[in-house]
C-alpha cells in the first residue's frame, strides 16, 4: 500500500508545473479526433472498471488528449496481467508480469502515450514490450507499432497475447532495443518503457524529424524526458521523476 502511494505522488508532482505548456501543443492534434480502428471490443465485463480509471486516475491528472483517453478506455489491461493480479489490472499501480519484469500503472502509460502525440498511421517503435500492453494502446491509436523485447519468454508470450486480442498487426521482435530497430527506422515517436543510464544514442538516431523520443532517463534516480528532433536540432522537455526498471543490454 505504501508502494502505491508513492508512485502516486510521483505522478503528482511531475504534473505540476511541467505539463501545462505541453498539453496545450498536443491539443490540436486531439481535436483531428480521427477514429482508429479498434481491435478490441469497446464493452467487455470491466469497462465500467476501465472508465473509472481513465476518469480517476489519468484525466484527473491532466491527461487530456481524447484519443488517448478513449485507447486507455479500450484496452482490456486485464487481458495483459498474470491471471493472480488480474483482480488489481486496474488499480492504480504497476503489477508483476513475470520474469521480474512490470506493467506500468496505467497513468503512466496514458501519460507516455500523450507525449508521444501519435498521429493515426504513425510509425512507432516501443522498446519494452513487456505484456504488450502500452503496444496495444499504441495500436489503438491507429500508429504503426513496432516493439522489442529483450526477455524471450516475455516476448514470445506478448506476442501470442496480442495476436489472441486481435493486435496482430504490432510488429514485435526478441532482441536489444539499444539499438532501436533499423530496418523499419526511421519513426515518428519512440516509447521506451524501461530506463537506461543515458538516452541510447542509435534510438535518437532512428527519430524521424520532428519525432519525439519519450524515455525514463536514470540510473538511481530517473526522469521521464521528450526529445523531439526540431530543425534546430533535438530538444529536450523533462517531464516528471519516474520509477521504471532498468534497461538491460547492451550499451553500444
Ligand atoms: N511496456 C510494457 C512494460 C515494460 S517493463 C508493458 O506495457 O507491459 C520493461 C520491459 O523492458 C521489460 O519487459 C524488460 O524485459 C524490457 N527491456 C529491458 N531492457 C531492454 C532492452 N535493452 N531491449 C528491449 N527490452 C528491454
Amino acid at each position: 500500500m505504501r508502494r502505491v502511494r508513492v508512485l502516486f505522488a510521483i505522478g503528482m508532482i511531475g504534473t505540476i508545473g511541467t505539463m501545462g505548456w505541453f498539453v496545450a501543443a498536443t491539443s490540436a492534434i486531439a481535436a483531428e479526433s480521427v477514429t482508429a480502428p479498434s481491435a478490441s471490443p469497446a464493452s467487455d465485463a470491466r469497462s465500467d472498471e476501465r472508465t473509472r480509471m481513465v476518469e480517476e486516475q489519468i484525466a484527473a491528472r491532466g491527461v487530456r488528449d481524447p484519443r488517448v483517453l478513449a485507447a486507455m478506455r479500450r484496452v482490456p489491461r486485464h487481458a495483459f496481467v498474470p491471471e493472480r493480479w488480474r483482480g488489481d489490472a486496474y488499480a492504480d499501480h504497476p503489477l508483476p508480469i513475470g520474469e521480474a519484469q512490470t506493467i506500468s500503472q496505467p497513468y503512466i502509460v496514458a501519460l507516455m502515450t500523450e507525449l508521444a502525440a501519435v498521429a493515426p498511421g504513425a510509425r512507432v517503435l516501443e522498446v519494452g514490450t513487456g505484456s504488450g500492453y502500452q503496444a496495444a494502446v499504441l495500436a489503438e491509436l491507429g500508429a504503426d507499432v513496432y516493439s522489442v523485447e529483450i526477455v524471450e519468454p516475455l516476448a514470445r508470450q506478448a506476442r501470442a497475447r496480442l495476436d489472441r486480442l486481435g493486435y496482430g498487426r504490432v510488429h514485435t521482435r526478441h532482441g536489444d532495443g539499444y539499438q532501436g530497430w533499423l530496418e523499419a527506422a526511421p519513426f515518428a515517436a519512440i516509447v521506451v518503457t524501461a530506463a537506461p543510464p543515458a538516452v541510447p544514442p542509435a534510438l535518437l538516431a532512428q527519430l524521424a524529424p520532428g519525432g519525439r523520443l519519450v524515455i525514463p532517463v536514470g540510473s538511481g534516480e530517473q526522469e521521464l524526458q521528450v526529445h523531439e528532433r526540431t530543425a534546430d536540432g533535438i530538444r529536450i522537455r523533462r517531464v516528471t521523476p519516474v520509477r521504471f526498471v532498468p534497461m538491460t543490454g547492451g550499451r553500444s
